[in-house]
């Protein structure tokens, strides 16, 4: 089984440990470069993208995990794991770092304060219907040629009511290559689907 790590600076890392477990991974905790170094694959929990760039720049993370990325190490990002994830972002404080990776913007905080949280049943990567729980949510507001959209929500989030030119909804999940991101929590709802295809890449990698 491939030995994925879940990056345990901050946010909801048990969650993930169990889904990846049950998903058929091997799952341990990372918060030092030689635990990073031992994985093969790495999950970035949900949480406080601010507060993890931050502690990953203590904890002399930050370069190792921009590294690996940029070596081809598959990851997977979970809202503010997604934000980690982005090139870019909007809506972030000042000097705030990503670990980059995939070519997209990602709108921190996007779904506006009215719809702090949210549940959508959405189709992700075409494998039918499945419940998204959305909390204080980044969404993707553009992506670059490479990047294989997984998921939209309808019209933004409840909020949006008018959704303007986004018809078709808000990107919510995405792949480049072997990276994946996601804006809602799947470890949240017990079913394993994204972990799944999380695993079956690191697996085809
Ligand atoms: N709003 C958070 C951030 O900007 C993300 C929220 C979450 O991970 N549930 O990092």
């Amino acid at each position: 089984a491939p030995a994925i790590g879940v990056l345990a600076l901050q946010g909801d890392v048990r969650e993930h440990v169990r889904a990846l477990e049950a998903a058929g991974a091997r799952a341990t905790t990372v918060r030092r470069p030689a635990e990073l170094a031992a994985v093969d694959a790495l999950v970035i929990p949900g949480g406080e993208s601010t507060t993890m760039w931050k502690l990953a720049e203590a904890f002399e993370l930050l370069e190792p995990l921009r590294l690996r990325v940029k070596e081809g190490m598959p990851a997977y990002g979970s809202c503010a794991g997604m934000i980690m994830l982005a090139d870019r972002i909007e809506g972030g404080i000042e000097g705030q770092r990503t670990i980059g990776g995939i070519d997209m913007t990602v709108r921190r905080n996007a779904f506006g304060r009215q719809v702090d949280s949210f549940e959508a049943d959405i189709d992700f990567a075409g494998r039918g219907p499945l419940r998204a729980v959305f909390i204080r949510a980044p969404w993707v507001e553009s992506v670059g040629e490479d990047v294989e959209v997984l998921a939209r929500v309808p019209f933004g989030g409840r909020a949006q009511a008018d959704s303007g030119p986004f018809d078709d909804g808000r990107i919510v999940a995405v792949r480049q290559g072997p990276l994946l991101a996601t804006a809602f929590h799947p470890e949240l709802t017990g079913d394993g689907r994204v972990h799944s295809y999380f695993v079956e890449m690191v697996r085809e990698l």
